[in-house]
């Protein structure tokens, strides 16, 4: 665990959280694919350690009946995917690790919904893989895409 700061592209918003861990992970899910244009590489950060600056740019869609995905309103940068559903899962954002200042120390240690990656690229490298039906059983979510 170490604290680290991160911004948008432009730099409206900006942040500093603790507690933010040394391994991120993939998901390769639809909708990842399209708010990334590949896939999102999420760190988990416990939305109690975020402090944000500029948090008056910051616009939030419900993407889906579970979640929402943040971005700033004036470059458009993804901020956080924020599971809204009452539980342990919404004491998190994931954090588009590519946001941090500095990646050094860092390691992507599993990959998510696998099986909807497309064959067109892939991350080199093992690691923990979970299909969709291997994630959604971890996570008790029923009915997601
Ligand atoms: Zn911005
Ligand atoms: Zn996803």
């Amino acid at each position: 665990m170490s604290t680290r700061t991160g911004q948008c592209m432009c730099g409206a918003v900006r942040f500093s959280a603790s507690d933010v861990p040394d391994t991120f992970g993939a998901c390769h899910c639809e909708m990842c694919r399209r708010w990334t244009g590949s896939a999102l590489l999420g760190i988990t950060v416990p939305v109690a350690s975020v402090e944000w600056q500029g948090e008056a740019h910051i616009r939030t869609l419900q993407s889906s009946d579970w979640a929402e995905r943040a971005w700033c309103q004036r470059c458009g940068t993804g901020l956080y995917y924020h599971v809204t559903l009452d539980g342990p899962m919404s004491a998190n954002y994931e954090i588009p690790v590519g946001l941090l200042d500095d990646l050094s120390g860092l390691e992507m240690d599993s990959e998510i919904y696998i099986d909807h990656k497309p064959h067109a690229y892939a991350y080199a490298g093992e690691r923990l893989r979970m299909t969709r039906k291997q994630i959604l059983e971890k996570i008790g979510i029923e009915g997601a895409p």
